[in-house]
């Protein structure tokens, strides 16, 4: 018998996987049991890599969906006092209470609903791919769902994906890009006391900084969603010493994007927007975004599955997330899930355990009927 009981309701396996602490890196734990609860049902194949653990039907369906979570957490919040936000608190009942903790929102409410899913639907009318992944609030080389990806495409070949981000059960289509540009700014060192022997280069970085506070960001409406672009200095860096005129200026820009945009685009956009300045511009990192593909068949069934009567329109989701790994791959996808994402990686994070036992209905509902 494993120790985690997936018979349970998705709200109370929310609360004995946040009893488990999975701080990014230290996983293990929390893999391990998901792995031993999983590897009780003859209807899955389980397999392990690293610290992530997938598990798939293979029913031979028409069509197949993924669901996906991460398994990983921001680390716990000590208050004043040294308490812990772990192991979680319930407020009420388990149907309409709420659960306070690390992770409960972001995302181990989400994860909860998938293996309560995972081990109780043996027989749905799609095949399903279960993916909890490791290392997703870190820097993106760390994301272990990119590395799986790479190494185990087999498992990633589906129809429709639904990552169970928080996002108080209401559909987000696509996702926005991001890329982060520096830009270096370059004059003479000299005394400052001699400054016209000099050329200043953070004088010259001024000129990008009024062409950022005086930038139009778009808004734009792609597939039915509205997105909201924007364009903003995040770090800045030169200086010598007191005395002395600086030779160099760097500024890092990050630029938000729309879907109606690749990556190439939104570079080509930004070194427009910059383009008469004397900056040398490097782009540092970037992350394509993900068209919405609501009007996509099956994305339509979903989302009238699973909000039909509910509170709330599909909205364009605002940020990355890694629904845009899987547009990458050809596989139109959706955030889906309990939880409040303004709550996650705050110290008072919660959940609401009625969208958690509503998700899963859903679901379950969803999954269970073939077209
Ligand atoms: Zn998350």
């Amino acid at each position: 018998m494993s120790d985690l009981d997936l018979t349970q309701s998705a709200a109370r396996v929310t609360a004995a996987i946040v009893d488990i602490e999975s701080e990014s890196g230290s996983e293990k734990a929390l893999a391990d049991v998901v792995e031993e609860a999983l590897r009780q049902y003859p209807h899955l194949e389980v397999l392990r890599d690293g610290d992530s653990v997938l598990a798939r039907t293979g029913l031979g369906r028409a069509e197949r969906v993924i669901l996906a979570g991460h398994l990983d957490t921001v680390p716990i919040a000590v208050d004043s006092t040294g308490r812990r936000n772990v192991p979680s608190l319930l407020e009420g009942d388990w149907e309409t209470g709420t659960l306070h903790g690390c992770g409960t929102s972001d995302m181990k409410a989400g994860v909860a609903v998938q293996l309560v899913l995972a081990a109780t639907l043996a027989d749905p009318g799609r095949d399903v791919t279960y993916v909890f992944y490791e290392c997703e609030e870190v820097e993106a080389e760390r994301n272990s769902l990119g590395r799986l990806i790479r190494t185990r495409p087999e498992w990633f070949a589906a129809d429709f994906a639904v990552l169970l981000e928080p996002s108080n059960n209401i559909v987000e289509g696509g996702c926005q890009g991001t890329m982060r540009a520096r830009l270096t700014f370059r004059g003479a060192r000299s005394h400052s006391a001699r400054s016209w022997l000099g050329d200043n280069a953070i004088h010259k970085a001024g000129a990008a900084l009024r062409r950022l506070a005086e930038y139009q960001p778009r808004r734009v409406e792609v597939e039915g969603l509205e997105f909201r672009e924007g364009l903003n200095a995040v770090g800045i860096t030169g200086g010598v010493a007191g005395n002395v005129i600086p030779d160099e200026c760097s500024l890092v820009v990050n630029f938000r994007f729309a879907p109606d945009r690749s990556q190439a685009d939104a570079e080509r956009h930004v070194r427009e927007v910059f383009a008469d300045l004397d900056a040398e511009i490097v782009v540092t990192d970037s992350a394509p975004a993900a068209r919405p593909g609501l009007h996509l068949p099956l994305a339509a069934e979903f989302v009238s599955a699973v909000m039909a009567g509910m509170p709330g329109e599909p909205t364009a989701k605002f940020g990355w997330t890694d629904v845009a790994r899987f547009a990458e791959l050809g596989v139109p996808g959706v955030n889906y899930g309990p939880g409040d994402g303004s709550l996650a990686h705050k110290p008072d994070e919660s959940v609401d355990l009625g969208q958690v036992v509503r998700c899963a209905e859903r679901m379950r509902s969803w999954l269970g009927s073939a077209s």
